[in-house]
């Protein structure tokens, strides 16, 4: 499947949590497309054209799949150059939060089924800081139609 270009990413809309066949199916897309681009952090289902809040990201070696996840800064900012699949050789310097609550659902593939954050994490809160910190804000940011060159400088 093509990522559609960075001007056609539509708006990502919450997802019903308790229709696994559709979550399954969108997972199933997103990380056989996420296995293309071997370099790549994250994908979100927006950047496929898919108007769903349903993303992967790379955690601990392995795509972790976030269904309408958001998450809440709670520390001071930091400075991130990324790059974007949506915005081919483009580095950009991004202010982020240092740390985030992290709140939402995570497909899981082994048992097919979905669970809150906190389940999965097996914590009443869930905070992520350094660089899987700001892989996730960057893929919540796409569900938002927000890219690294609105809010960045671009630096290559
Ligand atoms: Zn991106």
């Amino acid at each position: 499947m093509k990522l559609v270009e960075a001007k056609d990413i539509p708006l990502g809309k919450d997802v019903n949590t308790n229709d696994l066949e559709e979550i399954k199916r969108l997972h199933d897309l997103l990380v056989s497309n996420f296995k293309r681009f071997p370099t790549a952090l994250g994908l979100a289902a927006v950047q496929l054209g898919i108007p769903a809040k349903v993303c992967v990201v790379k955690h601990q070696g392995a795509a972790v799949c976030l269904i309408n996840a958001f998450y809440q800064g709670i520390s001071t900012f930091g400075y991130n150059d990324e790059g974007c699949l949506s915005l081919p050789d483009e580095i950009w310097r991004v202010k982020r939060q240092d740390k985030i609550w992290l709140k939402g659902y995570i497909y899981v593939p082994q048992s097919n089924q979905v669970m809150s954050v906190e389940k999965y994490f097996d914590k009443d809160t869930v905070h992520f800081n350094g660089a899987i910190a700001d892989v996730i804000q960057h893929e919540i940011d796409h569900q938002d139609q927000v890219l690294i060159s609105d809010i960045g400088e671009r630096l290559k």
